[in-house]
């Protein structure tokens, strides 16, 4: 199909239903299915861990608008990484993961699957060269998040897809930030692209999930078996849910940044902010690869203020419609001070993030409410 991102969005994977005409794809709430004698299966399902045919829409949709041609949906995000490190790694293995990981991710390196035997090395993705020189000859797999979290920190996904393929290891791009409408990570040469569907893709914040997409067809069986013999796979509600939200997720990502674009021009202006982190402002590092691989800027703001972290903290407590809360990607905005809250786990570590930062998800409220907001936060 050669149909733009928000046909797929709608369409992939969600012809009408052959027998009643349902529009809509029915959350089919069924472990089994009946079989026309012995080994006869009607349509292929034979047991809903396997297959479910309202997964199976979101799965083909997935697949669909991020470029792929097999997507999986599991339980939650790490659901997901979980399954693709046991498929991809074994023990002995080593991984090249970011310097600043989203910090489920990093647990699941640190804490996990260190004790099966899967060495990780934190790297600056943004340092080509440092790259290179951390990859060993048991390396696998290069893990990249971009834009990452909290610092919304770039890395060049073409050229780390070409130090990963020479080295004969597999690009992973977490593309949870961006979401495929603004990102498409296989079609920059990346070999497995993750979700959170939480978030974005979701885009609601009423749903946990998770998913893999990958091109090739090979490594798609490959993964396929793990999801059924891991067994973390995405419930039919859960699909349902995220799959009504992926519909909508070009015109919320476009909000999302024409939102974030004026929260910025409205903090950079602001006296009491000392820095503003987003990736369109021209001396945003990794701004000029930025500017190539996506196509916005997305909806995640970070900024620093005068004042230090008891600051910091007050102004997370003042805001009103920015709700204070973790998580990121739905329609409503959320305000969060990543040193006590997301990233309080690794205060005193590498991943240690300034005390002065404030984290904001700026959702698709009215824009002049959410300036308001911010002005009266901000004091
Ligand atoms: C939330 C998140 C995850 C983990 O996903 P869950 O759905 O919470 O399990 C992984 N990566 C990134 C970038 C995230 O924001």
């Amino acid at each position: 199909m050669s149909n733009g991102f928000e046909t797929l969005a709608i369409h992939a994977g969600q012809q009408p239903d052959p027998v009643t005409g349902a529009v809509v794809p029915p959350i089919y709430a069924t472990s089994t299915y009946k079989q026309d004698g012995v080994g006869g299966l009607r349509s292929g399902y034979e047991y809903s861990r396997s297959g479910n045919p309202t997964r199976t829409a979101l799965e083909e949709c997935l697949a669909a608008i991020e470029g792929g041609t097999r997507g999986l949906a599991f339980a939650s995000g790490l659901a997901a990484e979980d399954a693709l490190l046991r498929a991809v790694c074994a023990p002995g293995d080593h991984v090249l993961i970011p310097g600043d990981a989203y910090g489920g991710t990093y647990r699941l390196f640190a804490r996990v699957f260190s004790r099966w035997g899967l060495a990780y090395d934190p790297v600056p993705l943004n340092d080509i060269d440092a790259v290179r020189a951390a990859i060993r000859p048991e390396t696998k797999v290069i893990w990249v998040e971009t834009p990452t979290n909290p610092l919304l920190g770039i890395a060049d996904i073409a050229a780390l897809a070409s130090v990963a393929h020479e080295a004969g290891a597999l690009l992973v791009v977490d593309n949870t930030f961006a979401s495929p409408y603004l990102q498409q990570p296989l079609g920059l040469g990346a070999d497995i692209v993750v979700h959170s569907t939480t978030k974005y893709v979701g885009g609601h914040s009423d749903v946990v999930g998770g998913a893999l997409i990958v091109r090739d067809s090979g490594l798609g069986e490959d993964l396929a078996y793990h999801q059924n013999a891991m067994g973390a796979v995405a419930g039919p509600f859960d699909a349902w849910l995220t799959l009504r939200g992926v519909k909508t997720l070009g015109v919320r990502m476009d909000r999302h940044c024409d939102n974030a674009e004026r929260v910025v021009e409205l903090l950079t202006a602001h006296p009491k902010v000392t820095k503003v982190l987003y990736p369109g402002l021209p001396d945003h590092p990794g701004h000029e690869v930025a500017a190539k691989q996506m196509k916005r800027f997305g909806g995640m703001v970070s900024f620093q203020v005068a004042g230090g972290e008891e600051e910091a903290v007050a102004i997370c407590d003042r805001t009103e419609i920015f709700t204070l809360g973790e998580s990121l990607g739905g329609v409503e905005s959320l305000i969060e001070h990543p040193g006590r809250m997301t990233h309080a786990s690794v205060a005193g570590s590498a991943l240690e993030v300034p005390g002065d930062l404030v984290r904001l998800s700026v959702g698709i409220e009215s824009v002049d409410d959410l300036l308001a907001d911010l002005t009266r936060a901000l004091g």
